[in-house]
């Protein structure tokens, strides 16, 4: 076991941190207060491989594990979570298109993907249908050569701003085995977007309902076997779960840094606060949380990598712990910073709305408890 970054780790950790530097950091509170996508310099995260860090080489990914992936994704989330945040929902879907893609679809997108020219939605959330996502009731119905594609979906990343959706649409009966995945371009006939809603945070990247009225899709783009579209979604959020946890944990690191810095620079009492031992434990407590999160996303990205039989299992627990400390951090650098925390003129109010949502999405942490509950009372489960 060995727990330091190998130099080639350490390298993609560096580019990453100093693209952030130079392509975030001056934009990030902009995009966040005027919603603003930052389409151009998610093109430029592309140049540099970032938007298919772990997609397959076939459609000219990189093909990375997961823990290097976890690595960029980190830095960048140090700075922005939010524009962050999307490109990893970019890397998920685009993986998925690239491992279960017909050579016709994967011709069409793959290499635009990976390359950032082209972006792409996960589409599994309904109005009806969240957390027990395997009752969605959009369908696909077969009609000779194509499927014609009726429902609605809610909350989808990037939509309106996205070329290609990964849907899980319903081909067969109720349940998860009724449901397939498809690939459907984003300005299909029939396909109508919400207004880009309102939010708490997540502000730099649109989320719209999507409406799909009759929209028929070559039978090729459909992903996999029919009936297999619940485990493609599933398999693409295991890793979608690392992804938002090392957001967090991105999140947090930018957090405790901001605090560590202000701590020396204000005085009260005629004192830098960094003198005072309240707020010295309150820092240490903040940096080992942050610690133990990271180390459990890298377990679970690595378990991940290994194909481990409780990877799905590791991937829950990462999720929940690490979005859980990761938001306590960033809120309890917040305070830190007193009153000018609360300000904008700081990141930190921004960072804590970011990464408020990461309890919510890809799997509340209720439902990463109700996996990680069922994998134990089954009794299968080998976490030592
Ligand atoms: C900003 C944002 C972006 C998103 N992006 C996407 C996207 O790109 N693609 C996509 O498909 N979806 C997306 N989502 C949807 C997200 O995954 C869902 O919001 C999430 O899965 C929860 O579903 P819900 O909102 O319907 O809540 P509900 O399922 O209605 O849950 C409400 C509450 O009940 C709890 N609960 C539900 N069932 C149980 C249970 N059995 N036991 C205990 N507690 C339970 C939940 O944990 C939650 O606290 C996004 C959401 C947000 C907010």
């Amino acid at each position: 076991m060995d727990f330091e970054l190998t130099e080639e780790q350490r390298a993609f950790a560096d580019t990453a941190r100093a693209f952030a530097a130079s392509e975030f950091a001056p934009h990030a509170a902009q995009w966040d207060r005027e919603a603003i996508f930052p389409r151009e310099a998610i093109a430029r995260a592309g140049e540099l491989g970032f938007c298919g860090l772990y997609a397959p080489e076939r459609i000219g990914g990189l093909g990375l594990p997961r823990l290097d992936a976890a690595l960029v994704f980190e830095e960048m989330a140090a700075v922005d979570p939010s524009t962050t945040a999307f490109i990893t929902i970019h890397n998920m879907a685009t993986w998925m298109l690239g491992t279960w893609g017909t050579d016709a679809v994967c011709a069409q997108w793959g290499e635009h993907l990976t390359a950032g020219r082209k972006l792409a939605s996960y589409c599994l959330t309904e109005p009806g249908a969240g957390s027990d996502a395997g009752s969605l009731k959009t369908r696909a119905d077969r009609d000779g050569d194509h499927y014609v594609i009726h429902g609605g979906k809610a909350f989808i990343s990037g939509a309106g701003a996205t070329d290609v959706l990964v849907l899980m649409a319903r081909t067969g009966g109720a349940g998860p085995s009724g449901i397939s995945a498809f690939a459907v371009p984003a300005d299909a006939p029939g396909i109508r977007y919400g207004r880009k809603e309102h939010k708490m945070g997540w502000n730099s990247q649109p989320t719209r309902t999507i409406d799909f009225d009759g929209v028929r899709v070559p039978a090729d783009h459909r992903l996999g076997e029919e009936g297999e579209g619940f485990r493609i979604a599933m398999k693409g959020l295991d890793g979608g779960r690392i992804n938002i946890a090392t957001c967090s944990v991105g999140a947090a690191q930018g957090a405790l840094d901001a605090a560590r810095r202000y701590l020396h620079e204000r005085q009260q009492f005629g004192k830098p606060l960094a003198s005072f031992q309240a707020l010295q434990f309150k820092l240490a407590d903040m940096a080992t949380e942050l610690v133990a999160a990271r180390q459990m996303v890298r377990l679970a990205a690595s378990k991940l990598d290994a194909q481990h039989p409780d990877a799905s299992t590791y991937c829950a627990m990462a999720k929940r712990f690490a979005t859980d400390a990761g938001f306590a951090v960033c809120n309890d650098a917040l305070q830190l910073h007193g009153g000018y925390g609360y300000l904008g003129d700081f990141p930190l109010e921004r960072l804590v709305r970011d990464a408020r949502v990461h309890q919510i999405l890809e799997g509340t942490n209720e439902i990463m408890r109700l996996i990680v509950a069922r994998k134990l009372l089954d009794g299968d489960a080998d976490l030592r």
